[in-house]
């Protein structure tokens, strides 16, 4: 029996490599509170990212909560229900009501067609996700915010180093957010960052990270403790230098993907648009009913093989019990992303995946095909 096989595995560059930047640590005593580890992330990340100002924090979530309170938000956000948990509960956790907005199906990012309809005198900002790195319609977007006097904050979780037109996708809206968790692109073990456009913005950020202080004796905001420490920094450090081949790697995966899984009667692929410079986050298939077998049964059958995908996302986030009273939860008001979210599997994708172990995980999904040619697809695959 082969080993198991996640939807993804964390980038660990040698651990021998991580060695002499503990021993730094353990030599300037430094373990926290703005050390020279995340000074020097913060300005290698922001020039690597191509941002003009960047805000370590511990973690994602905290960088999605202190986003919020930066901008002094209040009343209604909008937002999608198609994402990770964390985008809509930092809604909630400030005390704010989510306003979710159906998605479009080919991207599954917001639909910017369907926001209008959702704003009201209440609402006050815009909270989009770049769902799988792939990039919102962020002209639309800001288009409707500067029209109505939004502020947009876009997660972007999945979007580590993704490109539109060569720029990056970070400086678009107000603030963007990144999670640096085990799980993602680039990651800190657990870690994240805020990105902001001037330096008077950073300031306040870094205050609200910790505590609120100004300085020594002055607090001027009810801040929280979301500081990255010197440990996190350092594992971000050494990323650094294997993020370009991750990303290669990566994008060398998704390649065999979609050179195995053109043209299958009822499955449908991502792809990014030509304009963007995808960091291919995930990789996610739509199941659709020509395919003869559904994606939950798919699933169930690819793990009895030790093969772990994801249905990402599912369930919507508007499905929770914290969120399905809202008026915006409502049977048939997200009509796309519920048939969205019932097609989608995310097939495993990580820099240390082999192109042999693609051909094995695609040739199990295709076995489940009602027009699997059998033997012919098999040979089809061989010959790749
Ligand atoms: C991972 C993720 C987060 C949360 O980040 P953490 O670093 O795990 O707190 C938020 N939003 C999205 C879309 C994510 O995928």
């Amino acid at each position: 029996m082969r080993d198991n096989i996640y939807v993804t595995s964390p980038l660990l560059p040698p651990l021998e490599e991580f060695i002499p930047y503990l021993e730094q640590i353990w030599q300037s005593k430094h373990l926290t509170n703005a050390g020279p580890f995340h000074q020097q992330l913060e300005a290698e990340l922001a020039n690597y990212l191509g941002v003009e100002h960047l805000c370590l924090f511990s973690n994602g979530t905290l960088a999605l909560l202190t986003a919020l309170q930066a901008l002094r938000v209040k009343g209604e956000v909008i937002t999608t229900p198609y994402s990770f948990v964390a985008t809509a509960h930092s809604i909630l956790w400030n005390s704010l009501t989510p306003v979710f907005v159906d998605i479009d199906p080919l991207t599954c990012n917001m639909d910017p067609a369907k926001i209008e309809a959702a704003i009201t005198p209440e609402t006050t900002a815009i909270l989009p996700v770049h769902c799988y790195g792939i990039p919102c319609d962020v002209d639309e977007i800001q288009r409707i915010a500067d029209m109505y006097d939004l502020r947009v904050i876009y997660d972007a979780a999945h979007a580590f180093g993704v490109k539109q037109d060569g720029l990056s996708v970070l400086n678009q809206g107000d603030l963007s957010i990144l999670s640096f968790h085990a799980t993602k692109v680039f990651n800190t073990v657990e870690g994240g960052a805020i990105i902001c456009r001037d330096a008077k913005m950073k300031k306040r950020i870094d205050f609200l990270k910790n505590f609120g202080f100004a300085d020594e004796t002055t607090v001027v905001a009810t801040g929280i403790n979301g500081k990255m420490n010197e440990v996190q920094a350092a594992f971000g450090m050494l990323q650094l230098r294997h993020i370009d081949d991750a990303l290669e790697k990566r994008r060398a995966v998704y390649q065999r993907y979609q050179s195995l899984l053109q043209n299958i009667p009822g499955l449908r692929l991502l792809e990014a648009p030509e304009n963007v410079e995808w960091n291919c986050a995930y990789v996610p298939v739509f199941i659709g009913p020509e395919f003869g077998c559904s994606r939950d049964s798919i699933y169930e059958q690819m793990k009895k093989e030790n093969i772990f995908t994801r249905r990402y996302f599912y369930p919507l986030i508007s499905e929770f019990p914290m969120y399905r009273g809202l008026p915006s939860a409502r049977p048939g008001h997200l009509s796309v992303a519920e048939s969205v979210s019932a097609s989608v599997l995310c097939l495993p994708v990580y820099p240390t995946l082999t192109l042999q172990e693609v051909d094995e995980i695609v040739e199990l999904l295709l076995s489940f095909s009602a027009h699997r040619s059998g033997p012919q697809i098999k040979m089809a695959v061989a010959e790749i």
